[in-house]
């Protein structure tokens, strides 16, 4: 089943050569919206998934993100609530701060998450790592996202994959979680959506990545 991960990792490092236009902006746009939120004070990162991640978007998709940061008021529970002031100003700041470079207010960004540094920080000072579901998120969308500010949590996921005991116990967890995303009907439409637009524009896949693709798609 670890084979499902292999595969979509794959796929992904393939696509990441056909860039869109539109990807490498929106990937420039929030490297300068996390800066600016820096000069407040507000040290975060983000992990872009959906079409993003694949290089794959155009204008009219959505952008999937987790938010990596650190709040001091819920340093014990891994990720902030929904009402957090903290997390509330921070995807605002964010928001806008996109909106305003790339000019288009209709952009959706769903936040689908957010991991608390500050716990990760401490969870693995005192050792705390297996069963540790935050840290578990952490490295999954480390090895699925496409990073912007990596520097501030690189380390940490750098410290658990050298742990070979947490390793072997998030393969299984990583697995069903990713077949549960991969299962949305959202992510296999921008799929199909891709490869006939390079379809049309007489551009050939490569026959192996259309292979790959195939079997990407039947096993999910
Ligand atoms: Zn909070």
């Amino acid at each position: 089943m670890d084979n499902l991960i292999e595969k979509y990792l794959t796929l992904k490092n393939r696509y990441r050569n056909y860039d869109t236009k539109e990807a490498l902006r929106r990937v420039q746009a929030f490297r300068l919206a996390v800066k600016d939120l820096s000069e407040k004070g507000y040290h975060v990162a983000l992990e872009l998934l959906g079409s993003i991640n694949f290089g794959i978007c155009e204008v009219s998709s959505d952008v999937d993100c987790i938010l990596l940061h650190s709040c001091e008021l819920h340093k014990q529970e891994g990720s902030c609530p929904e009402d957090c002031p903290n997390y509330i100003f921070e995807i605002k700041e964010i928001e806008k701060s996109i909106h305003r470079r790339l000019q288009s207010k209709d952009l959706k960004i769903d936040f689908l998450d957010n991991i608390n540094l500050l716990y990760v920080d401490e969870s693995i000072k005192k050792g705390d790592l297996i069963d540790n579901e935050v840290l578990y998120r952490l490295l999954f969308y480390r090895n699925l996202g496409r990073p912007v500010n990596r520097p501030l949590f690189i380390n940490y996921c750098e410290r658990l994959e050298d742990n070979p005991e947490f390793i072997r116990e998030i393969i299984p967890w990583a697995t069903e979680a990713l077949g549960g995303y991969l299962r949305t009907n959202q992510h296999r439409l921008s799929f199909n959506k891709y490869n006939e637009r390079i379809l049309s524009k007489g551009l050939l896949l490569p026959k192996e990545l259309e292979e790959e693709l195939k079997k990407y798609l039947e096993s999910v």
